[in-house]
């Protein structure tokens, strides 16, 4: 299976997928935990120059597909043919959600790039941290230095964070969004239920 992260910055995914990760893993199912932009070496590289470097929004764009691109042919895709699942912190809902709805490209040379990039490869389920704004801001202000993105202004989280929320809706049956202003110990109690299904599944 391959299981998606998502949501804002500040809206708690890495605690989330961290505690997933080990209910996963103690069920005995090999897993393939990662991350975008980066889960390989190059795309690491990638991820370095997408978080600090200056440019044009559609060399942002074609870099986290190149990173994409890479992982799933060195990563993602051996693991899922093994048998091992794969969770990973962020896939190509975040650039409709970052580039598109953050920065304003075109939807439709997203959909381009991830037809290109992935015409085959959809998750299984993704998993949508979503949180207001304000409480998104102010956990990121209580935390570690920001990448360029998370010093970006309200509005550019305004509409990442409506983009994910319009992708949900438009596929009920592959998200699960989570209010991620709850509790971590609220949010454990949907995130046991959601990975229960999985296994079971
Ligand atoms: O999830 P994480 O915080 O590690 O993501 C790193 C940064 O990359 C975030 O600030 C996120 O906003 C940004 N990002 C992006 N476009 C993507 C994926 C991530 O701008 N497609």
């Amino acid at each position: 299976k391959f299981i998606t992260f998502e949501g804002i910055d500040g809206a708690g995914k890495s605690t989330h997928i961290r505690y997933c990760a080990d209910l996963i893993a103690a069920s005995g199912v090999e897993l393939v935990s990662t991350r975008e932009p980066g889960g390989t070496p190059l795309g690491e590289k990638l991820r370095e120059l997408i978080l600090h470097e200056a440019m044009h929004l559609e060399t942002e764009a074609l870099l986290v597909f190149a990173s994409r691109r890479e992982h799933i042919a060195q990563l993602i895709e051996p693991a899922l043919a093994r048998g091992a699942w794969v969770i990973s912190d962020r896939f190509t809902d975040a650039s409709f959600a970052y580039q598109g709805g953050g920065r304003g490209l075109e939807l439709v040379k997203i959909d381009t790039l991830a037809n290109w990039v992935h015409p085959e490869l959809s998750p299984d389920l993704t998993i949508l941290f979503d949180v207001p704004l304000d409480v998104a801001r102010a956990r990121l202000d209580a935390t570690r230095e920001l990448d360029r993105f998370e010093q970006e202004k309200a509005d550019f989280f305004l509409a990442a964070r409506n983009e994910y929320l319009r992708r949900a809706a438009a596929e009920p049956a592959r998200f699960r969004v989570i209010d991620s202003s709850q509790s971590i110990d609220a949010i454990r109690v949907e995130l046991d239920a959601i990975v229960a299904a999985l296994l079971a599944g």
